[in-house]
């Protein structure tokens, strides 16, 4: 079934028109990539679909498994198996990083009408994650991101999202500022995700087709002023690095 229906959306920051009636529909399971120039508007859905307050929407709708995703509140949105990873995660100095993990994890267990965990319960919880995802346990007794490097933080945000268990992760340039051992590492970590909660649908942002070698995405879309002007399958992302955005001018999407 369909766990996301944006239609005609249109946005808008600070009074300047972003979203200019984009449409998008996500089925369960699938991995869509949107790609399209910086400015165009990528991030800016991403903002509007979690509820970034600053963020206007002034035209459209949003289904969000079956319901109205604008009237939620951004927590509820989140609490509602919504996830947006951060395009650069912050460092919150001082706050380790099992308890945040806990916490978001409860929270969402809280909204699911699940027990919350104990500090030793989640503990039992997480452990499994860690081997399942393969990442390295020590990552628990950090603060969250601080000292981290990049690789470590979207790989942070993977075990954010496993504990979380998220419907609908919405990824945003998870492939910029890293290595290709670093990309390799955090695609292997959401793909062992996948693997595991096979229903849970991906939004990748992204600038380059490359990260589309480890994330093969169901449907590529081609975002431009505000709107995605085509549609296509892995291929579209080959066609659209050889060939440049300028050779997507035209209109062509629904
Ligand atoms: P992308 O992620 O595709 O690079 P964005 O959604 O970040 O694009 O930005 C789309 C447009 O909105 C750009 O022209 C950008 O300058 C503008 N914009 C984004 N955020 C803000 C903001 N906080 N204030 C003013 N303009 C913004
Ligand atoms: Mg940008
Ligand atoms: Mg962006």
């Amino acid at each position: 079934g369909c766990v996301l229906e944006v239609s005609g959306l249109e946005a808008s920051i600070d009074d300047k028109s972003i979203l200019k009636g984009l449409n998008l529909r996500i089925n369960r399971g699938e991995v869509h990539a949107i790609m399209g120039q910086n400015g165009c508007g990528k991030s800016t859905l991403s903002k509007v679909l979690v509820g970034h307050p600053d963020y206007k929407v002034d035209g459209g709708s949003v289904t969000y498994k079956g319901g109205n995703l604008l009237e939620l509140e951004p927590e509820e949105r989140s609490h509602a198996g919504l996830f947006l990873s951060f395009q650069y995660p912050v460092e919150v100095p001082g706050v380790n990083n099992t308890d945040f993990l806990r916490l978001a994890c409860n929270a969402r267990r809280a909204a699911l009408g699940e027990t919350e965990l104990d500090p030793l319960e989640f503990y039992g919880h997480v452990t499994p994650i860690l081997q399942e995802l393969d990442i390295d346990p020590k990552f628990l007794s950090r603060n969250v991101n601080e000292g981290f490097s990049g690789g470590e933080r979207k790989r942070n945000e993977v075990l954010q999202l496993a504990v979380m268990d998220s419907d609908l992760a919405i990824m945003d340039e998870v492939d910029s500022g890293l290595d290709i051992d670093a990309l390799k590492n955090v695609a292997d970590a959401l793909n062992k995700l996948r693997r595991k909660k096979k229903d849970m649908s991906v939004i990748l942002i992204t600038h380059y087709q490359r990260l589309l070698n480890y994330i093969k995405p169901d449907y590529v879309h081609i975002m431009k002023d505000g709107r995605c002007i085509k549609t296509g399958g892995a291929e579209l992302a080959l066609e659209l690095e050889s060939e440049g955005y300028a050779s997507f001018d035209g209109f062509d999407g629904v």
